[in-house]
């Protein structure tokens, strides 16, 4: 018998690697009220340590939030803990903050992957391009670069020509989105997208009237995807110009969760935030916050298996489960017309019967914004 044999005979069986049922925690280490104009706030580092000890726990930790967590003084240390404590490290930031050795050091901590938040004319693509240079030349796989330009009717007839721009960088992503969190008028008026969700059309395009988006701000996107194809960058439209229901919003809260700089936890961003008005279909409102708890003296898995928090996933899962039966029933064999509309009809009857959580109603991420 060899040595492992006998060793492993003395220490039993391995236990099982227990599963981690959150992927990504999105950590808020720096803030900034989207509405009020004041400084940042910082989260505290015995807060984050507190935290970090629970990075083991989840796939990634991805740096992101309401402010950029480049302008947390500790931000590269926090970096580094993360990635001794967890592994997998993601950061979105605007990019303004990297310096060269900044740069040089994220590219030696091996984090997996950096988005820059575009959205000209506030944050563009020249005031990172020498950053992005810079990076792209340190690199050998790690970071990801991805660019998230934000679609506004000020800025979308330059989307082509950024696009272009960017392609001259070894970037790995330039992907779209749309203004979805609105908080101002002002940001309501440049949003892109239109229609009207209402409860009898839940985001259904033909029953608002509209099947795409405005017919000149299409243009533009298949106009920019075209010249992606052409210059071999990786283009991701907007999913949409139009709200259409989401089984699951991109923000995926059957996996993921939100860290607020104060160490509390929501589903979301959106829901972190705490007496907010902010725009929906048109209309100014009210949101409430959706806050599961706080993880300065709970611990993470009790946070996740609160019951109110498993009840909120549970309506998602639910949805999840509606819509793979029906993904199943339509396309094991070959669909005709008639087997396509009814299970369709099937679908939206019980995804109304099953809806989408009451705080996230009058979310657009909820319709595919
Ligand atoms: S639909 Fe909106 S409020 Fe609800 S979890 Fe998704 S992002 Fe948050």
């Amino acid at each position: 018998m060899g040595f492992m044999s006998v060793l492993k005979n003395i220490l039993g069986p391995k236990p099982p690697k227990k599963k981690k049922p959150i992927t990504q925690m999105q950590l808020e280490i720096s803030h900034l009220s989207p509405t009020e104009p004041e400084e940042n706030k910082f989260m505290d580092k015995e807060v984050f340590l507190r935290i970090a000890n629970f990075f083991d726990q989840v796939k990634v930790v991805n740096f992101s939030g309401w402010g950029d967590p480049l302008e947390h003084p500790e931000a590269l240390e926090m970096f580094r803990i993360a990635r001794e404590k967890g592994g997998r490290v993601h950061i979105v930031t605007e990019g303004k903050l990297l310096t060269p050795s900044l740069c040089q050091q994220i590219v030696e901590l091996g984090i997996e992957k950096l988005t820059i938040k575009l959205c000209p004319p506030h944050n563009t693509l020249d005031q990172v391009r020498e950053s992005l240079e810079n990076i792209l030349s340190l690199r050998k796989n790690d970071p990801e670069i991805i660019l998230d330009y934000k679609l506004t009717v000020n800025n979308l007839n330059l989307l082509p020509q950024v696009l272009e721009s960017a392609s001259s960088l070894n970037i790995n992503e330039f992907k779209t989105s749309n203004l979805d969190f609105i908080f101002t008028e002002e940001l309501n008026n440049s949003k892109v997208f239109e229609g009207k969700v209402s409860d009898e059309n839940r985001g259904d395009l033909i029953k608002q009237g509209k099947v795409k988006g405005k017919a000149e701000y299409e243009e533009i996107i298949s106009q920019t995807e075209k010249i992606a194809n052409k210059l071999g960058v990786y283009f991701t439209p907007p999913q949409t110009l139009v709200p259409k229901e989401a089984v699951v919003c991109e923000y995926e809260p059957l996996k993921n969760v939100f860290i607020t700089w104060e160490g509390r936890l929501a589903p979301c961003p959106f829901l972190s935030l705490n007496k907010i008005s902010y725009y929906f279909n048109e209309q100014k409102l009210e949101q409430t916050p959706y806050i599961v708890g706080d993880l300065k003296t709970t611990d993470l898995e009790n946070l996740w298996n609160e019951n109110k928090y498993e009840e909120f996933r549970n309506v998602y899962q639910k949805r999840v489960q509606l819509f793979n039966a029906y993904m199943e029933e339509t396309f094991e064999g070959e669909p005709n017309a008639q087997l396509l509309a009814n299970n369709y009809e099937k679908l939206d009857r019980q995804l109304l019967e099953n809806k989408v959580p009451d705080c996230c109603r009058s979310c657009y991420k909820a319709y595919s914004i």
